[in-house]
């Protein structure tokens, strides 16, 4: 099959590249001393996980029950759950140790602690701790850390594991210098977090910082036994912006066919709009704003001049330049790719990667999982 005979939109994976991307995460968590636990909330794909891994399973994080159990499903035994969890989700997480999966949840309130604590084959816990987003956890000085600790070491079953914490505040940053610094607010979070478990005689095995940003930016992680990144696997436009990558290192983009010519305003409509590109404009704002995406030649992959994806509707993208737009370049029908703003959130609408070999052709595909439904054992 050739990248031609796609039906568009399409979601497309050089997988060079992702591999390049993977290597360059696993020296870097080794040159800091963390053991590499990949967040494949934006991949939600087992082939994926295992190129991040070198060729083998390993520690991984999730963001659903649903990607926990696709994981499981391929034989991945070893799944930090890092969203909070819902008490009524514990039967699942139950399921999932009974099938010999040591899967971590998180808590930030004491209330969820005592729901795992009592929950008959629940695995495996930690607190989770903010260092700054505000968006879940607690500060590391708040007396509920310890209190959650002990509820969660002595109970029945229950391996109280330690702390984790996630720098999302890094998104806010555009600058190296101001992202190295969210990387240290969430070390010296995790870290005080951790010796405040222990000084109150608490295990604290784990101490689990990360993002993409922080694990790039990071001058050291002392006291930190593992890192979390995640989109740096495929990369996109905001990750190129605030140099966590080059824009030439984005591994995924969306193929798109031209459905309309507007010659009186310059524009080329695509049939990938809101749906298929999401509108997530993390690059709104910043001085390397690219609208909902920057087009390349579908084939080559280089930059189309300046074009770029300025509105959408659900599924319309319209294309729009500085200059006289290539018309003749891009007749009805053409195919092009975008670059994405936001990996995850544009990756969430496509169940399968197609990926890229040369001259366009593709060499296979690999599926992804998607939402929240629980999946069966397999
Ligand atoms: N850990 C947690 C708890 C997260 O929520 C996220 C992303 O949202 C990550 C790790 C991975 O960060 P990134 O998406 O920057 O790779």
């Amino acid at each position: 099959m050739h990248l031609t005979d796609l039906q568009t939109p399409a979601l497309v994976l050089e997988p060079h590249k992702l591999r390049a991307n993977a290597e360059r995460m696993r020296a870097r968590a080794e040159a800091l001393g963390v053991r590499l636990r990949p967040h494949m909330k934006t991949a939600k794909s087992h082939d994926i996980g295992k190129v991040a891994h070198s060729g083998v399973t390993g520690p991984i994080t999730v963001a659903t029950l649903n990607e926990a159990e696709y994981f499981a499903a391929h034989g991945w035994t070893d799944v930090l759950y890092a969203v909070c969890i819902a008490p009524g989700k514990l039967d699942r997480v139950a399921a999932l140790t009974a099938r010999g999966v040591k899967l971590t949840v998180i808590v930030d309130a004491l209330e969820a602690a005592q729901a795992v604590a009592e929950h008959a084959g629940t695995h495996s816990a930690m607190v989770e701790i903010d260092c700054g987003e505000d968006r879940t956890g607690i500060s590391p000085d708040d007396p509920a850390l310890v209190a959650m600790g002990r509820v969660l070491h002595t109970a029945a079953g229950c391996t109280f594991e330690g702390v984790m914490t996630h720098g999302g505040h890094s998104y806010s940053e555009h600058e190296p210098s101001a992202m190295a610094q969210v990387a240290e607010d969430e070390r010296a979070h995790a870290v005080r977090a951790g010796d405040a478990l222990r000084a109150a005689g608490l295990p604290c095995s784990t101490v689990s910082v990360g993002s993409t940003p922080t694990a790039t930016h990071a001058r050291h992680l002392e006291g930190v036994t593992e890192m979390r990144p995640g989109v740096y696997l495929l990369g996109d436009l905001f990750q190129s912006g605030v140099g966590s990558c080059t824009s030439a290192d984005i591994a995924c983009t969306v193929l798109a066919t031209v459905i309309s010519h507007r010659r009186h305003s310059n524009r080329i409509v695509v049939d990938a709009g809101g749906l298929a590109l999401s509108k997530d404009r993390s690059t709104a704002g910043t001085p390397f704003d690219a609208g909902y995406g920057l087009v390349l030649d579908a084939l080559t992959g280089q930059p189309l001049g300046d074009l770029c994806v300025t509105s959408v509707h659900q599924e319309h993208g319209e294309i729009t330049s500085r200059d006289p737009m290539p018309w003749k370049a891009l007749p009805i029908g053409a195919l092009v790719r975008i670059l994405p703003n936001h990996i995850c959130m544009t990756a969430a609408m496509y169940e399968r990667y197609h990926l890229l070999g040369h001259g366009g052709q593709i060499d296979g595909i690999w599926t992804r999982t998607n939402g929240w439904a629980e999946r069966p054992a397999q």
